[in-house]
């Protein structure tokens, strides 16, 4: 047996984590695609049943008090809370991203001081939040101006209203100076708004702890939740009060069922729902983030970090010379929880990986994408993902 391979073992033997695989529904596939949709979580299928005969099929109306329904997205949000580092009554869950994004920017622009009309946005940003950022700022009167997340501080003045910013780049896995960025943002009379898709679940965010005003996430990514589970919004304990949606639905409102033609926000978080929660994907959600109880998000760094390191060791070992190249910076504290390398033909290359077994994914046109979610997947899933992968790319079996 290889060095690397004995290592694998001999590293997942004394992965204090590694007994969480045992709570997801896996198969002997390596998956590393968790940073588009996590994997199941055994005991969330035995729930949505019971969500549905008993919760829905029984009680029907009275579950909305009775089951906690009303109340799901404000309990949820504070679940997640914990593993981005924010106290309780700050996240709210509900709405896509995208619809998320909406709202913090919009709302960042009504925080920020009236004479200013600039929105700078991360220039690599993931499409919708981009899209949705040039909408938003034809409908407020900004102008949007693309910055490279590096370039922010220099790009600040004073017609910055906002700065939307990715905690981890999609493509590339880079990772982002969450605490700089923000300090810089809030220095400059700015508001900041994160989108922590890539980070949160992942590595620690420390929303509280860094200052930042508003942020956004998905949570069918590192977080387990199922696809298109709901996602999430923080806004911070300071700002609430002020906070100002661009989409005040009903059970944003102080008090909903009084059905009073005027509108007046509720206190908190609570501020950011707008219509009736998808229940069945909310508490599926909810149920899966059982698998976080006792789990200190440092550990979970800490072992993303050794797991990415050890996959680009054993990818340098196995891989033909020049075949691929990292796109993920080397340096940790550049570094989110996935592996991007450069392939020139990336796409038959990861077809012939998951036909392999080896599930990553591919983002057009050179770019292959290993995620590693530190909850389920091992030392040994990385060694047999490089080793599948250089014997795709042509090399003697290692
Ligand atoms: C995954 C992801 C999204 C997804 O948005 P949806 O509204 O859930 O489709 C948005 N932004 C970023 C940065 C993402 O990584």
């Amino acid at each position: 047996m290889s060095d690397l391979r004995e290592r694998a073992q001999a590293l997942d033997t004394a992965d204090a984590l590694a007994p969480l695989r045992e709570l997801f529904t896996l198969d002997d596939t390596v998956y590393l695609d968790g940073n588009s949709l996590g994997a199941l979580p055994r005991h969330v299928p035995a729930r949505v049943q019971e969500v549905l005969t008993r919760e829905w099929g029984e009680l029907r109306i009275r579950s909305w008090s009775e089951s906690g329904w009303w109340t799901a997205p404000e309990r949820i949000g504070d679940r997640i809370a914990p593993i981005v580092g924010a106290a309780a009554g700050q996240v709210v869950v509900g709405d896509s991203t995208s619809v998320n994004v909406f709202k913090a920017l919009v709302a960042a622009t009504r925080l920020a001081p009236k004479d200013r009309d600039e929105i700078l946005v991360d220039a690599h940003t993931f499409p919708t939040d981009g899209y949705i950022a040039a909408s938003a700022a034809r409908m407020t009167g900004h102008r949007i101006v693309p910055v490279a997340p590096a370039d922010v501080p220099d790009a600040l003045g004073p017609r910055t209203a906002a700065v939307l910013l990715n905690h981890v780049d999609y493509r590339s896995g880079r990772l982002h100076d969450l605490p700089g960025l923000t300090a810089a943002v809030r220095a400059a009379g700015a508001v900041a708004v994160w989108d922590l898709c890539h980070s949160a679940g992942a590595l620690p965010v420390g929303l509280d702890e860094h200052g930042v005003d508003l942020a956004v996430g998905c949570t069918y990514k590192y977080l387990n939740g199922g696809p298109g589970s709901p996602a999430y919004l923080y806004v911070a304990e300071r700002h609430q009060a002020a906070f100002d949606s661009p989409l005040p639905g009903w059970t944003s409102h102080a008090d909903p069922f009084a059905m009073t033609p005027g509108y007046s926000p509720a206190e908190g978080a609570v501020r950011g729902r707008v219509g009736t929660p998808d229940i069945l994907s909310m508490l599926a959600l909810e149920a899966s983030l059982d698998v976080w109880d006792g789990v200190g998000i440092d550990a979970v760094r800490a072992k993303s970090l050794a797991l990415t390191d050890f996959f680009l060791e054993c990818v340098e070992a196995y891989a033909p010379e020049g075949r691929v190249t990292s796109v993920t910076p080397a340096a940790h504290r550049e570094r989110g929880s996935q592996v991007a390398l450069r392939c020139e033909d990336a796409e038959p290359v990861m077809a012939e990986l998951i036909a392999r077994g080896v599930v990553g994914d591919l983002r057009r046109p050179d770019v292959l994408r290993f995620g590693f979610t530190p909850l389920y997947v091992g030392f040994a899933d990385a060694e047999r993902a490089a080793r599948v992968l250089a014997e795709v790319l042509g090399a003697p079996a290692a």
